[in-house]
């Protein structure tokens, strides 16, 4: 907004722990003086011919101010809805999925120096929806590889790699059994890599990755690996998991081509839902991925360094998912303080 000098960006609060933690993103954004307008839409779906939608205020006001920070949402439980999550994705057209897992320092883990970054292609391969039955006990599921999807995640996943000064991309694929799918989307990294010579391309099989990242993840520190769908999504939980042990820690970046929404991994936790307890942490480390994102890195490193610090601190500064004593609010205001 030229007059104010602020952003606009939308705020999809959530549901369960959603509007609590996303109470405290405004509180700490407000006192670092961050030049963010929070635009609220509400994205409670709307089912049209069997279809799930997005209520058309929202994705205006997506579509307007290209950015958008988003808590977790419930997904209904009932046959025949697609997920509000699969939904926005497609509305936007979000094909890559970002998620950083690296180690919190101060809060004991089985490794310390964990720091990873997986790119998962977000929109087709096992998760493309073509299911049929071919006769009663035999099912065929498609897998679906294009050349336009793998190009623009692996783009994406080089610029990636050069913007946080990371000089290697790793590929992870099985495409010694699936030859045609995995083989085009390995193909397509080779070719790109002429375009970053300054990037070290590398492929892996995706068995032999399971194996390196668990008995000795600071080998891919200096990495940015990429790869299709299931392979993407099976492994950054794991990376979650090696690094922080907690999901209210883990954040994520959904980016499109014009478009980027910014969550946290975790769901709406409906058994901690209105009782002051959840751990804003995951949607605090997505907003400053959102920040770097918008080039407001300043702003970023401050109030990354003061979550972390709050963290270190010892289990008065942490919330009970952390083993600590902290409350969603408490925590709120220790971050505020170490401002
Ligand atoms: P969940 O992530 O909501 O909860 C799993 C466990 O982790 C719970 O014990 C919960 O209390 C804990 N937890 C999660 N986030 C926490 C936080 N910030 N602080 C402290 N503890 C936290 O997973 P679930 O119970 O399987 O799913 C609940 C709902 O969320 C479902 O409707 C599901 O579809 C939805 N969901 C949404 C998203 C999303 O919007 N991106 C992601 C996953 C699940």
């Amino acid at each position: 907004n030229p007059s104010t000098g602020k952003f606009t960006v939308s705020f999809i609060e959530g549901d369960g722990i959603g509007p609590e933690i996303s109470q405290s993103v405004k509180q700490i954004f407000d006192a670092a003086k961050v030049p963010i307008d929070w635009e609220p839409c509400d994205v409670s779906p709307l089912f049209i011919n069997g279809l799930t939608t997005i209520p058309e205020p929202a994705v205006q006001s997506i579509n307007k101010n290209l950015v958008a920070l988003k808590g977790p949402l419930a997904t209904p439980i009932g046959k025949g809805h697609r997920s509000l999550n699969l939904t926005l994705r497609k509305t936007f057209g979000l094909f890559a999925n970002v998620r950083p897992a690296k180690s919190i320092e101060g809060f004991k883990t089985i490794y310390d120096n964990v720091d990873l970054v997986i790119i998962r292609e977000n929109t087709e391969g096992e998760y493309s929806g073509i299911e049929h039955v071919v006769t009663p006990g035999v099912v065929q599921s498609i897998k679906l590889i294009t050349r336009d999807a793998s190009e623009r995640v692996i783009r994406y996943a080089y610029e990636y790699a050069r913007a946080i000064g990371r000089p290697r991309v790793i590929v992870v694929h099985k495409s010694t059994i699936q030859r045609l799918a995995d083989g085009l989307f390995v193909d397509v990294a080779k070719e790109l890599s002429q375009e970053y010579p300054d990037i070290q391309l590398e492929t892996e099989l995706i068995d032999n990755t399971v194996l390196n990242v668990v008995s000795n993840p600071s080998s891919y520190s200096n990495a940015v690996s990429v790869c299709p769908n299931l392979y993407g999504d099976i492994l950054s939980d794991l990376n979650s998991g090696l690094s922080a042990g907690s999901l209210g820690l883990t954040p994520s970046a959904n980016i499109g081509h014009e478009v980027s929404i910014f969550e946290a991994v975790h769901g709406s936790a409906p058994d901690i839902a209105g009782q002051n307890k959840a751990n804003p942490t995951a949607l605090l480390l997505s907003s400053v991925m959102m920040l770097n994102h918008m080039g407001l890195n300043n702003h970023a490193d401050k109030i990354e360094k003061a979550v972390l610090s709050t963290i270190a601190s010892g289990p008065e500064g942490r919330t009970g998912d952390l083993a600590g004593k902290a409350t969603t609010s408490s925590f709120t205001d220790a971050v505020i303080g170490r401002l």
